[in-house]
């Protein structure tokens, strides 16, 4: 199987990992590619299917899953259902993804909408907000199952 073509320069992914104060391994950098080729949020199961030809196994992609989400390169998304979901994060980002996740309510897929923002205004003075938000999820039917 061919490996595809990183989107993220090698020196770029180790200098991320090395920024982020952990030490640059083949694994973690392996995942943090990943991550970047597909632009999807992926669970633990996906990115084992996709690395585990190339010798890493899945107790090794999920401690790297779980350290690269603890040094703030990458988010875990919880959407609801019993899959957690990781996304690289863009530099400047705290912990958060920051951008609305689209599931389809028929076939399960999910998608970043990257393009959109949000912005959630109060409607009168007194309205409090509940807490902290931390993921803006919209459910709805993708174009393939419409
Ligand atoms: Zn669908
Ligand atoms: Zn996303």
């Amino acid at each position: 199987m061919e490996r595809p073509e990183p989107t993220l320069p090698l020196a770029d992914v180790k200098a991320m990992i090395r920024g982020a104060g952990l030490r640059s391994t083949t694994a973690r950098v392996a995942v943090i590619q990943q991550l970047a080729s597909v632009r999807l949020p992926q669970t633990h199961a996906d990115v084992t299917a996709a690395l585990e030809a190339f010798g890493f196994d899945q107790s090794t992609i999920y401690r790297c899953l779980t350290e690269l989400t603890d040094a703030g390169l990458v988010a875990r998304l919880d959407l609801g259902d019993s899959l957690r979901r990781f996304e690289l994060l863009k530099s400047g980002t705290d912990g958060f993804s920051q951008h609305p996740h689209f599931m389809c309510v028929s076939c399960g897929s999910v998608s970043c909408m990257d393009d959109h923002s949000f912005k959630i205004k109060a409607n009168n003075r007194n309205a409090t907000a509940p807490g902290e938000i931390q993921e803006v999820l919209l459910k709805g039917r993708c174009s393939s199952c419409q």
